[in-house]
């Protein structure tokens, strides 16, 4: 078996809440190490993209992956950018910065195909680090290694059955500077102190219950996370996405705050298409409403609708984490967007429907095939999720797929989750017909 096919992706991303959050490995090293070769042998062969983003570059940097048959999610850095040009200096400082990030670290020298007795007398002793894996990312030398290190150092899957699966947890993300610790504090209504810049110290996220009457959730608060030398270290836009993946992992609902002044940009589709990949819930609300005139904020809200062409069924809003305008609907949308993504359609009502849209609009046959779609069952919420027994599961064109996806959505509406339809063989044991 080759490498490639043992790093495949096993189904689907992992439904919110289900099994927890996946730990974050992220691949980091001065430039020219090899760190993308590296990804694209763990990650193996990307997933086939399921949803069109027109606009939206879709930059392989993060990948849903599997070390030793533990979920993670990995992390192309591509941006550790050194202060120093002297390479074993630049090591210097990474590692620096390693050690004082708290989190454990697998230490691997890559390239070491070619002159093993170089890299031993040099970055060995010179960067004293013990447990050194050196490996060769192009020819795959020694990854076996470095995953059993990784594997070692991975938390244990038990430290997440804390994880309450009850109450929703919403997650705020978007670019630095939208609004997003402001809107924590406007709906949490005090002014917390999170920010710790001393080196050494982590400050992990800490999460907010909020009640109010009938609604309910957790806030997952990553935007107190700020060590100014890691941001330099890393760059603004890849640290403000390692947070946003980060509360995105531990979260149902996530809420993206974008600034209506600044606008909406690439970046905010990244960050939605993270949370549509995750299959969690999205509102997105735009920020600093009392910055801007009614003309100013009209284009904006049309401009992110453009930008987020691919999630229309996401609730936009404005607000004002400064005058705390729109902050009610908001959690109106918050509380509609978790109920969306937990609900259930019996399957007698869904085939009924079901039946209903087959007659007026049947698959297109397939190669002179007939195309049959048996009946369809909801197999999981969170998000929710169709199964479609077919004879021919490749055989339903992606149009067809498209409609029957609408044709959902126009029925039974599931605002503000994505929703996902596999189609499936029909086994013997399946019955005929609905
Ligand atoms: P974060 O990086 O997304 O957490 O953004 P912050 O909450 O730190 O806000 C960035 C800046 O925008 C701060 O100076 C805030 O005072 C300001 N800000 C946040 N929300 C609003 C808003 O609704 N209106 C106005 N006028 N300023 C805001």
């Amino acid at each position: 078996m080759s490498r490639r096919s043992k790093h495949r992706h096993a189904g689907g991303p992992v439904p919110a809440g289900t099994s927890g959050p996946r730990p974050l490995v992220a691949i980091v090293g001065r430039p020219n190490v090899g760190k993308s070769t590296l990804f694209n042998r763990l990650a193996g062969e990307p997933l086939a993209i399921v949803e069109d983003r027109p606009g939206v570059t879709r930059d392989r940097h993060y990948a849903d992956t599997l070390i030793l048959g533990r979920e993670v999610v990995l992390i192309d850095t591509g941006g550790f950018d050194p202060h120093s040009d002297d390479p074993m200096q630049a090591d210097r400082e990474a590692v620096q910065l390693l050690r004082r990030s708290g989190k454990p670290v697998v230490y691997v020298a890559n390239k070491a195909d070619s002159n093993r007795a170089a890299w031993e007398s040099t970055s060995h002793y010179t960067l004293g680090l013990d447990g050194l894996i050196p490996i060769s990312a192009l020819h795959g030398r020694g990854l076996g290694d470095m995953e059993q290190a990784l594997f070692d150092v991975l938390p244990e899957p038990t430290e997440h059955e804390a994880f309450d699966l009850d109450i929703p947890r919403v997650a705020l993300v978007g670019r630095p500077n939208a609004g997003k610790s402001s809107l924590v504090n406007r709906l949490t209504g005090e002014q917390r102190q999170l920010v710790d810049d001393r080196p050494g110290t982590t400050v992990d996220a800490v999460d907010t219950y909020y009640e109010d009457g009938e609604t309910r959730f957790v806030l997952i608060d990553t935007a107190g996370i700020r060590r100014k030398r890691a941001v330099d270290d890393v760059g603004v836009e890849a640290m403000s996405i390692f947070q946003a993946i980060r509360a995105m992992e531990r979260s149902h609902v996530v809420v993206l705050v974008i600034d209506a002044h600044a606008g909406a940009a690439e970046q905010d589709a990244k960050i939605a298409g993270l949370a549509v990949d995750r299959g969690r819930a999205l509102v997105v609300a735009l920020n600093k409403s009392d910055l801007v005139d009614r003309d100013t904020l009209a284009k904006s809200m049309d401009r992110t609708r453009e930008i987020l062409a691919f999630c229309p069924w996401a609730p936009l809003i404005t607000i004002s984490a400064k005058t705390g305008k729109g902050t009610k609907t908001l959690i109106g949308r918050i509380g509609d967007a978790a109920a969306e993504h937990t609900k259930r359609v019996t399957t007698s009502d869904i085939n009924k429907f079901f039946e209903e849209v087959l007659a007026k609009h049947p698959p297109p046959t397939m190669h002179g095939r007939e195309t049959r779609l048996y009946y369809v069952t909801q197999a999981e919420v969170r998000p929710p999720t169709f199964v479609v027994v077919t004879n021919e599961p490749e055989g339903v064109h992606f149009s067809y797929q498209r409609y029957v996806t609408n044709q959902i959505r126009e029925r039974f509406g599931f605002r503000g989750t994505p929703i996902r339809i596999r189609y499936r063989p029909k086994k013997k044991a399946d019955p005929d017909e609905r």
